[in-house]
């Protein structure tokens, strides 16, 4: 028993653009419970309209203006609908002899690269417009990053917490082979990864099932999804990535001090107070990372509580060790439980990581923190965010905050597809070079200066070098890389504001550097008007 339907949007490259369609969803989003696609369209919309004035303003020629306004404005229309949308409903035989349907979706907003790329979430909230929207937001996170990867997305309605381990692995694994009887998954067309209750566990079941059937016999088999555990092709530094980059993304902005000065603050993490949404994989690693570079932590919210301690911060460590133990942060022995809603309390960081649409124009104008970090997806309505502007609240937007996922599973698929892990065929020769050179020095400074007498002049390596004198590890090119990543990207953003001349929106100009890359892709692969 099986339904299955799946929208196809006609591929981009065969499409004759239709220069009078425009998106009625984004108008309809006007109020502020827009649905979820209709909210990304907006706030693309916004960046695309800056884009077409600015690049058709070039022009003299009025009749060259319009010319190229169309075809400016008929690229944007094919990027920005949703490409595909499989819908599936299957049966589960759960332990107790229960028959229930299990509905799932898989959305690929855009092929303009190959394969696409999303995560798989499990929730009640689970429909086909949030995985569109979250499917959408991939594509232009991936693009922001410059990961080569078109935007995908799924989401099974369940609430994972309702089911034993063994009817989890049965759902995932028949969800997997659904995905792949339809071409929605596989290391060069489709790629799933962890999102919402799902983790390395689902992505371990998801790639047995499909390197077993559909995989069997291609090498690349393991690559159909990323987020794995290490045996089975994962990679070290992946379940921490997206937490550490919201890290590097808040450092960078904190840095800045026109941003500090746009906001009234002082640069610099350390001595700042935070507060999440969500202590889940983003929201706990994005604790880490902040409090490890001296931010304090002074208020979580969980779905079932939240705890706050003001006066010492709470340890993220054992925050989490107490959740591991009691399957929640309500009732950790160093925090006050509180009733206060933490989104509206006094601090320099708000770190949403939890679900979308949690700031909106009902409680926009109560917050206080003068940094929010978009680590969840979508949690900020566009009407919300006009607000936060307004009241000079600087908003790091998820295509760029939470990146670092994607980041680190595009890593991780080079790493399957290259059959060999990072530092593999470096690491002796590195650490041997490194020796070498410092022994050069030596003798060539004992030669000059002591008559070429042994070890009469010692070279001794700084700590820094020490640490570093073994050789780059897995762990440390994939840091390093998502270090390098989340920087590079946040200058193109800073650099997107300045010439735009945007202040506080830097969502508008995240959106402006993705689509433009996008724009280039399409006009490259030779859409012609
Ligand atoms: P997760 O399931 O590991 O954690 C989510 C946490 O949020 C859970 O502890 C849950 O109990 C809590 N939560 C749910 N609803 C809540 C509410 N209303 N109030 C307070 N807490 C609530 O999920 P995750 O992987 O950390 O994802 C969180 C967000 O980050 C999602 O929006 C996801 O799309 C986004 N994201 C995740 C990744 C990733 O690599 N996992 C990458 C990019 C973006």
């Amino acid at each position: 028993m099986l339904r299955v339907g799946i929208r196809n949007k006609v591929s981009p490259s065969l499409l004759i653009p239709q220069w009078t369609c425009r998106l009625s969803s984004s108008d309809a989003a006007e109020h502020d419970d827009p649905p979820f696609f209709g909210m990304v369209e907006k706030f693309a919309k916004k960046a695309e309209d800056i884009i077409v004035e600015k690049m058709t303003s070039r022009d003299k020629e009025e009749r060259d203006s319009e010319r190229r306004q169309r075809k400016v404005t008929g690229v944007f229309d094919l990027i920005r609908p949703c490409n595909n949308v499989l819908q599936i409903a299957f049966p589960l035989r759960r332990d107790n002899g229960e028959l229930n349907t299990i509905f799932g979706w898989r959305a690929q907003h855009s092929h303009h690269r190959s394969p696409t790329k999303g995560g798989l979430r499990y929730s009640l909230d689970v429909s086909e417009d949030e995985v569109k929207a979250l499917a959408a937001l991939m594509t232009y996170k991936c693009a922001m990053v410059d990961v080569p990867f078109g935007g995908a997305k799924a989401g099974i309605q369940i609430d994972p917490l309702q089911y034993t381990e063994r009817e989890l692995e049965k759902i995932t694994r028949r969800f997997t082979m659904e995905l792949a009887k339809k071409g929605f998954i596989g290391p060069g067309t489709d790629v799933p990864a962890p999102d919402m209750g799902t983790g390395e566990r689902e992505m371990s079941w998801m790639a047995d099932s499909y390197a077993m059937t559909f995989g069997h016999g291609n090498i690349n088999a393991y690559a159909c999804c990323t987020g794995k555990p290490i045996p089975q092709g994962g990679i070290h530094g992946r379940t921490s990535a997206t937490g550490r980059g919201v890290f590097y993304s808040i450092r960078s902005f904190i840095s800045d001090a026109d941003y500090c000065s746009q906001i009234n603050t002082t640069p610099g993490v350390s001595g700042k107070t935070f507060i999440v949404q969500g202590f889940g994989n983003v929201g706990l690693h994005s604790c880490r990372y902040l409090c490890r570079h001296g931010a304090k932590l002074i208020g979580v919210m969980e779905k079932d509580g939240s705890i706050w301690n003001e006066e010492d911060g709470i340890d993220p460590k054992e925050l989490e060790d107490y959740k591991l133990e009691n399957k929640t942060i309500v009732g950790f022995p160093k925090a006050a439980a509180t009733t206060k809603n933490l989104l509206e309390e006094q601090c320099d960081i708000l770190v949403p990581a939890a679900g979308e649409k949690q700031i909106t124009t009902e409680n926009a104008h109560r917050i206080k923190a003068k940094i929010i970090a978009e680590g969840a997806n979508g949690p900020i309505t566009p009407m919300a965010d006009r607000i936060l502007q307004e009241n000079n609240v600087l908003v790091i937007p998820d295509l760029y905050a939470n990146a670092g996922g994607v980041t680190v599973s595009y890593f991780e698929w080079l790493k399957n597809l290259n059959h060999v892990s990072y530092g593999r065929l470096t690491f002796k020769y590195e650490k041997d070079s490194n020796y070498f050179l410092l022994d050069s020095v030596q003798k060539s400074l004992e030669a000059k200066f002591s008559s070429g007498q042994a070890g009469s002049i010692p070279i001794i390596p700084s700590p820094d070098f020490q640490s570093r004198i073994a050789g780059a590890s897995e762990k440390d090119i994939v840091n390093s890389g998502l270090e390098y990543t989340m920087e590079r990207s946040a200058k193109q953003i800073m650099r997107a504001v300045k010439e735009y001349d945007l202040g506080l929106d830097v969502r508008t100009a995240a959106y402006i550097c993705a689509l433009q890359k996008i724009y280039n892709v399409y006009i490259a692969a030779g859409i012609t008007f």
